[in-house]
């Protein structure tokens, strides 16, 4: 990759969801594009986090399997020294260097942060992580753990496959409420955004940002899809600036 290359996709990739957001107080929220290259590839991701300034010996990161288990940061010991099998969620306290990392191609990366920046929770959600009540555990541990109120709690929600392109099957679309169901020429379209924000409006969770971007339909060159055909990821960041 030429230098010119690298200095677009570095400025995009710290400038995306700073120009969706207002970045939450403690921590910088950014999205890695298509043109960083696949992040889950360790010898991609880690001249990628050096070039922005993200600590990998203090990343903490998974194997998602879109399943609901969230792993608890409170201090420096409890970062993972490599990725962890079976993670799709974070929930840290700011410590300096920290970041967390998820992976996505069409799911959502949704972030939950205190409005004073005193807790950070990233995610990973696709409609099996939605299904599993990943948003709901996040929500619990938060509120019974760390004692936050649900209206002390941010939500801003990633680029994700959008409702344009979210055609689902029957039984999958047979599971969930009809307000986050589109129908559309016979087909059904999951609008997994509406199915975030029911969780959590239901909760309390007042403030709710999200990004514009359909990963499938927006510009090809700015975020891989798995619907589209993609084989690798981006990846979102929350690092803390403790
Ligand atoms: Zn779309």
């Amino acid at each position: 990759m030429t230098a010119i290359a690298d200095a677009h996709w570095i400025k995009e990739s710290l400038s995306l969801f700073a120009s969706l957001v207002e970045q939450p107080p403690g921590w910088r929220l950014l999205t890695t594009l298509k043109a960083a290259g696949n992040m889950q590839m360790e010898a991609v991701r880690s001249p990628r986090l050096a070039a922005m300034k993200v600590d990998s010996r203090l990343l903490a990161s998974g194997f998602q399997v879109h399943g609901s288990k969230i792993q608890m940061i409170r201090q420096f010991s409890d970062i993972p020294k490599t990725r962890i099998q079976g993670i799709d969620g974070w929930i840290a306290r700011p410590l300096p260097g920290l970041s967390l990392g998820i992976y996505t191609a069409d799911c959502a990366p949704l972030f939950l942060v205190a409005d004073n920046g005193a807790l950070m929770g990233a995610l990973h959600v696709g409609w099996r992580g939605l299904l599993a009540g990943i948003v709901q555990e996040a929500l619990r541990l938060m509120t019974r753990d760390f004692g936050l109120a649900p209206k002390e709690i941010e939500a801003i929600l990633g680029s994700h496959i959008g409702s344009c392109c979210y055609e689902v099957g029957a039984e999958v679309g047979g599971r969930f409420s009809k307000e986050c169901m589109k129908e559309r020429e016979g087909k059904n379209f999951l609008d997994l955004s509406d199915g975030i924000g029911m969780v959590l409006r239901r909760w309390g969770v007042q403030k709710i940002s999200k990004s514009p971007w359909c990963t499938k339909c927006s510009d090809e060159s700015l975020f891989f899809s798995y619907r589209r055909g993609d084989k690798g990821c981006q990846m979102s960041l929350a690092v803390s600036l403790a």
